[in-house]
């Protein structure tokens, strides 16, 4: 076998200029492209068509970061004085939790990039290849050079080609040049002004904009001019995230009111108890270490990357983990309806024409509503209209018919939801489209675009006449028609005629089903191309192709959800205002009294009016893609944050621009995907409502989170407290390491568990939280410090003197050493513990009762519940641990005591829930109430 063994060496460019057999041969490939055992080898030879971006960081650098941040160099240094001080358990203890936390955070971090690795490798991107001599599906990884392929709008191009055969092709070189404007490539060579100008070349890693081609794979990979440049380039330095600037925000308030109250308890032990400067150092480092919260910004990226995990299973892959918390704020969905509200399965249910309507069913077709023709095979020949329309519809199509290669022998119809019903209909009448194909092949195309809404094609007909077919939206067809054709008889178009069409529409439209125009004529044409306009003029009309498009089940139940968060949906599609407004109104997205705005009033609407409209129930019909941008723009204008759909090229820019915007998996294009944040693996409306469900969850674990790490920081800070404003008269009822022990200890896995939360049943029927609401509330530091955090502190409190007047002691004569003061202080680091556990119990929901939510619905808090109940017994039972943390065993009626502490601590918070709970029904209905007068 040959290898195209230069086009390593060889630039792509300097095949631009040679004879396309003399590339064919140096290739070793021909128009039909490779076989797939060439494929093979050469996929072995070149590698896989990937580019990696940026060199990734080795992992053993990842690893050593976690050791050298800010915090923990504290840590190291801390020990250090600590050993130097004499307290050399202390200085191994708080040297040993570097480690641990720094071992932590690595793994979370390493999850995390495995989440969005795993996200990333369900992207693949998919290229038309002929291997075989047959056309198929591959993973564009999988082309080599020599490869021959087919692109359309809106594919990215996945390799360096030479050009085979072009039509009306125009692709976006942004990426390489950074020239915005597309440029027009053919088959022919012309040099072009710069790099890449070449115009029968086109580049991986630019896109179609317009048109169709075929190529041939010159450079894959790494080989191309794409590979090159990314090589050179350094990596790129990411900018930080709203919730990442919160977070860094957080984080740095905690930690300078951690340095505050260590400072203050650093001169309260010199001041009152006359601790050695060695001393009062150790002491405050215990409150520096308990307030900061070391371990937040590892788990949130967790939790993060959990809800990515959870969200690609309801069919909503993230591109960012940081989207997902975007998610959680969006106050407005702009949503396309065709395959996202709509289930994008295309039956065409009646076709009108002047002289007869038929419709078309499972049986076949009936004549003005009497059933007839069962006879296919001559359905359409007594209807001269319905033969001209059959037509129009099949070869003025891009869908094909090819040979099924699942079920030998069969066929099946390839192409968009709307073009394979048109197929459909025609064969269900008998009528054979590969004849008529053969008859008439196509001679040249206007392709479909978002922007005209229609599609035009050229074909041969008698006399060196051509014959244009169009099909499209009415309304944009009707001003080109001239004359109508009845009975196989062509006239003028009359007022009447044009009034008796419209009224036709409008009755389809009426129940959600949308048209398609069909009309036609025979021109001399002596030009060898024809331009679009020129084609699309002096028209004769035929009739209306009508088909239902029924919605997705799951989409009222999704509706209904969106107007419970307080979520608006504004319909934006293509379709004519009658369908978009039944379907809207079916759907329960809006009232009859929804204004809709079509695309040429949006045209002549100021940005002030505009904003009107957006203020109240609207729907956009007939626009262009390019308009979405400018609705969401005033959205965002307003206030709002605005999550987009949208799969064409000319939706990119409206889906960059919006806070979230999201492209269709299955229909979308490449060009839609790579500018989206979010990508709906089904297409499905419900699908966005269930990613925003998971957003708002994401974001209020991560609060539950903090909740609960931060209100072990009271009963932390009391003992020491009473310790230093007594002057010692209460001896420390909690040592610093055993601070320790349940900061980094045993609250770790448990704060972890509260990251894997579900949402709560409530969250979706919540206004959408504020954009500019901090991480950090009032009411949780409220809620943390003096409500959770007070109950465990007088349970810790209680257990201390509670262990001391057991024994013997009363107020003047607490234990100060020994084994009396040794088991009061494990009984005060113990009932935390327990509190604890009440405590990530009662964070798992912020009003609904954890019983509602099952209470062991969540395993990963269990397992950190028994986790923490574990390590508290090692610490307590091993002899050598004892000394460290001066701890020791305790007996049977102190663990009852222990056991007995979660139940009134839950308890008492789940009445308060109840209280908060009918206080909020209550407001609630004020708010409903207040919601429907507006
Ligand atoms: P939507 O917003 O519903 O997805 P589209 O952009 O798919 O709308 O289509 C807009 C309009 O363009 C349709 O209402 C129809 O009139 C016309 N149209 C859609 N598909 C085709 C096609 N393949 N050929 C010709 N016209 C089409
Ligand atoms: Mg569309």
């Amino acid at each position: 076998m040959i290898l195209p063994a230069q086009a390593k060496e060889k630039a792509a460019r300097t095949y631009a200029q040679e004879d396309l057999d003399q590339v064919f041969h140096e290739f070793d490939s021909g128009q039909s492209g490779l076989s797939s055992k060439q494929a093979i080898s050469r996929l072995k030879h070149f590698g896989a068509n990937t580019i990696q971006k940026t060199q990734q960081e080795a992992q053993w650098k990842i690893f050593l970061k976690n050791f050298t941040s800010l915090m923990a160099i504290l840590l190291w240094v801390s020990g250090v004085i600590a050993i130097v001080s004499g307290t050399l358990e202390l200085g191994i203890a708080i040297w040993c939790v570097n480690i641990i936390n720094g071992c932590f955070s690595y793994y979370q971090q390493h999850e995390a990039q495995k989440a969005t690795d795993s996200m990333l490798a369900m992207l693949p991107t998919y290229t038309e290849v002929y291997r075989d001599n047959k056309l198929q599906q591959l993973d564009s990884k999988n082309l080599v050079p020599g490869d021959v392929f087919m692109l359309t709008a809106g594919d990215a191009i996945p390799v360096d080609a030479r050009i085979l055969q072009a039509t009306s092709l125009q692709v976006d070189e942004s990426a390489l040049t950074g020239e915005s404007v597309p440029e027009s490539k053919e088959e022919k060579y012309a040099p072009g002004e710069g790099q890449f100008a070449e115009t029968n070349m086109v580049y991986a890693g630019t896109s179609v904009v317009n048109g169709t081609c075929s190529c041939l794979t010159i450079a894959t990979g790494m080989n191309t001019e794409f590979g090159k440049i990314a090589q050179l380039t350094h990596a790129q330095k990411k900018v930080a995230s709203p919730l990442q600037i919160e977070l860094n925000r957080l984080t740095r308030q905690l930690s300078i009111i951690a340095f505050g109250i260590g400072a203050a308890f650093f001169l309260a032990s010199i001041l009152f108890v006359h601790y050695a400067p060695a001393k009062a150092f150790i002491f405050a480092l215990g409150m520096i270490v308990a307030f900061i919260p070391e371990g937040l910004l590892p788990t949130v990226t967790l939790s993060l990357a959990q809800g990515v995990k959870r969200m690609a299973k309801k069919h909503a892959l993230v591109k960012e983990l940081n989207s997902i918390e975007t998610l959680g704020e969006a106050t407005v969905i702009c949503s396309d309806k065709t395959g996202t509200l709509t289930q994008n399965q295309m039956t065409v249910n009646h076709i009108w024409t002047k002289a007869n309507t038929y419709t078309v069913s499972g049986q076949g077709y009936a004549v003005n509503g009497k059933v007839q023709l069962n006879d296919q095979d001559v359905a359409y020949k007594d209807y001269p209209d319905l033969k001209q329309a059959l037509l129009i519809s099949t070869l003025d199509n891009e869908a094909k018919i090819q040979a099924d290669p699942k079920n030998p022998g069969q066929q099946k119809i390839v192409g968009t939801p709307t073009e394979r019903a048109l197929m459909v209909t025609a064969l269900k009448a008998g009528f054979d489209i590969e004849a008529a194909l053969k008859a008439q092949p196509r001679l040249q195309e206007c392709p479909f675009d978002s922007q005209r809404k229609r599609m035009t094609t050229i074909h041969p007909a008698t006399n060196g006449q051509k014959l244009v077919l169009v099909k499209g939206a009415l309304d944009g067809m009707l001003p080109l028609c001239d004359q109508i054709q009845t009975d196989g008889k062509q006239q003028e178009i009359t007022d009447a005629d044009v009034k008796q069409i419209q009224g036709a529409n409008e009755h389809f439209a009426a129940q959600g089903w949308r048209s398609l125009a069909l009309a036609y004529k025979v021109a001399d044409d002596p030009q060898a191309k024809v331009s679009t306009s020129a084609a699309e003029s002096h028209l004769i009309f035929v009739g209306l192709e009508v088909m239902s498009d029924p919605p997705r089940a799951e989409v009222y139940q999704a509706v209904q959800k969106c107007h419970d968060a307080r979520i608006r949906i504004i319909m934006v599609t293509g379709d004519s205002a009658l369908t978009a407004k039944s379907i809207a109104v079916k759907i329960g997205i809006t009232g009859d009294n929804a204004r809709v705005v079509t695309g040429d009033e949006l045209h002549k609407m100021t940005d002030d009016e505009l904003k009107i409209a957006l203020s109240g129930p609207v729907i956009f019909a007939r626009v262009a893609p390019e308009q979405k941008y400018r609705i969401v723009s005033n959205l965002q204008a307003r206030g709002e944050v605005v999550a987009s759909t949208g799969d064409g090229v000319n939706d990119a820019p409206a889906l960059k621009k919006a806070d979230i915007g999201i492209a269709m998996g299955k229909m979308g294009t490449d060009v839609a995907k790579d500018a989206a944040d979010m990508i709906l693996t089904d297409d499905n409306f419900a699908s966005i409502v269930a990613a925003i469900e998971e957003g708002r969850a994401v974001y209020s674990n991560i609060q539950k989170f903090l909740l609960y790490i931060l209100n072990s920081n009271m009963p932390e800070a009391v003992p020491s407290a009473l310790f230093l404003f007594t002057r010692g008269a209460i001896p420390l009822p909690l040592t610093v390491m055993q601070i320790l022990t349940v900061d980094l200890g045993t609250d770790m896995l448990p704060a972890l568990g509260l990251g894997s939360e579900r949402a709560e049943p409530d969250v979706m029927k919540q206004p959408p939280r504020p954009r500019k609401a901090h991480l950090l509330r009032k009411n949780i530091v409220w809620k943390a410090f003096g409500w959770y955090g007070l109950m465990a502190s007088t349970i810790s409190s209680f257990a201390y003197f509670y262990t001391n007047f057991q024994l013997g002691r009363t107020w003047t004569t607490l234990a100060t050493s020994g084994p009396i003061y040794r088991e009061a202080t494990t009984m005060t680091l113990a009932a935390i513990v327990f509190s604890q556990i009440a405590a990530v119990l009662n964070c798992r929901t912020q009003q609904l009762s954890v019983f509602s939510i099952g209470i062991f619905s969540n395993k990963h808090v269990w397992f950190g519940i028994a986790f923490e109940i574990v390590l508290l017994a090692v610490l307590i039972y091993t002899p050598f641990l004892q000394g460290v943390f001066n701890t020791t065993g305790i007996g049977l009626r102190e663990w009852l005591f222990l056991i007995c502490i979660p139940i009134p601590l839950f308890l008492i918070e789940e009445y308060r829930k109840y209280l908060s709970r009918k206080l909020f029904a209550h407001r609630n209905k004020l708010y409903t109430q207040s919601a429907v007068q507006h």
